[in-house]
């Protein structure tokens, strides 16, 4: 892509400005894909590159991220050039200890460190989960064939795989975008300015979209999983513990209008 047509993707007025800030970036499943510069973007990459332009273990696609890094870069320093900014001239150092400190607190706030807790726990029992899946798919194949009368496994091993779907896609997600919400907070409670943009109500509002859809889908498993109820009733008193200590900090997060999403329906 040439700093052309990443123009053109930019002034298109079907474009929603700031769509994809407060996204869950599950593109194949969102209903404004084709309003979003991010989307559109990737796109001509898959054009450039085919697929492989996706793919991180693949040079298309690290060759697409410099060509991107560079056209912003130049874009900066014409901005800069423009209004009068010496882009050489370091950060002070008070404002690098301050964003030192802001990550520090951030990493080690209670909610964040819940949040990392559900990460790793949720990773460590899909790992040890891995077999089950499998039998559970062989067994509603097998059922599938014996076509037994009031039975639909087919429709059962959808339901999982979804629901499994949606946990796996967030469980990593929760913890990145309530890192970034407490991260504004505390930034703003160490310099003292205001939350003008609301960007920490917006982070906070998606991430517990992505818990509310993620505790829904564990439910989902609870149904199909009656052997394992145990650690999916743990997940559940985790997950909603996670969400309401979000909601208790953050009170005006679900009130965030996201642009597009909320502004011309709930998404
Ligand atoms: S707004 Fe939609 S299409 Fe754009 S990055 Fe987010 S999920 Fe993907």
């Amino acid at each position: 892509m040439d700093r052309k047509r990443l123009d053109e993707i930019a002034r298109d007025p079907r474009m929603i400005v700031g769509v994809h800030n407060y996204c869950d970036r599950w593109c194949e499943k969102c209903p404004l894909s084709s309003r979003c510069t991010v989307f559109a973007m990737e796109q001509d990459a898959d054009a450039d590159g085919g697929k492989e332009s996706r793919d991180a273990t693949n040079q298309a696609f690290w060759d697409h991220l410099h060509d991107i890094f560079a056209m912003t870069k130049q874009m900066i320093t014409e901005w800069a050039e423009k209004n009068g900014v010496d882009l050489s001239v370091p950060l002070p150092e008070d404002v690098v200890s301050l964003c030192e400190m802001a990550d520090k607190q951030t990493q080690e706030h209670p909610l964040i460190t819940a949040a990392e807790d559900y990460r790793k726990k949720t990773q460590q029992w899909f790992a040890s989960m891995e077999e089950t899946f499998e039998q559970k798919q062989w067994e509603a194949e097998n059922e599938a064939l014996m076509d037994l009368p009031g039975r639909d496994p087919e429709s059962a091993i959808w339901q999982l795989s979804d629901a499994v779907e949606i946990v796996r896609w967030y469980y990593m997600f929760v913890q990145a975008k309530l890192q970034r919400a407490m991260h504004q907070v505390i930034e703003r409670e160490l310099t003292g300015e205001d939350d003008e943009t609301g960007d920490a109500d917006g982070s906070a509002k998606i991430a517990l979209i992505a818990m509310d859809r993620s505790l829904a889908a564990w439910a989902v498993m609870r149904n199909h999983l009656p052997d394992h109820e145990s650690p999916i009733l743990d997940f559940l008193v985790r997950l909603d513990r996670l969400r309401r200590q979000t909601e208790t900090l953050f009170p005006h997060a679900r009130a965030f209008k996201r642009p597009g999403f909320d502004d011309v329906n709930d998404c």
